[in-house]
């Protein structure tokens, strides 16, 4: 479930320091350390999948609780009715610098 060498699984048991603006059971949410726009949110399973390449049948009540915490956050943020994007990097070609899976969501300007 948990990596002990993962940044992303130290940071979901608060054993590294983040800014969280959202836990429940299976997924967290944090500000993004280095962010690229006014809002940017890492939204992150709580489970140790390296990327979407790990990403499994038994893992697909996760991604409609991913789009709908999206949703919950971009109201919470102010940025639902200007818009705003989200991205998953994933793997080497896509540039992926941090080997647990998460989705960026980035917003609050004009990208
Ligand atoms: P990527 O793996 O390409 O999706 O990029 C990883 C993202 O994680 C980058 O946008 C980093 O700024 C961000 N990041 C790296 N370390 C931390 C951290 N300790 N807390 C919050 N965000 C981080
Ligand atoms: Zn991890």
């Amino acid at each position: 479930m948990s990596n002990p060498d993962c940044l992303f699984c130290k940071i979901i048991k608060k054993e590294l320091p983040a800014e969280f603006v959202y836990e429940d059971e299976h997924i967290v949410a944090f500000k993004d350390i280095n962010p690229i726009a006014p809002v940017h949110i890492l939204i992150v399973p709580r489970k140790h999948m390296k990327d979407n390449n790990d990403f499994m049948e038994e893992d697909e009540h996760l991604a409609g609780r991913i789009f709908t915490l999206v949703r919950k956050l971009a109201e919470q943020e102010g940025i639902a009715e200007d818009g705003y994007r989200i991205f998953m990097n994933t793997g080497k070609h896509g540039k992926q610098i941090v080997p647990h899976m998460h989705l960026h969501l980035v917003g609050g300007r004009q990208l």
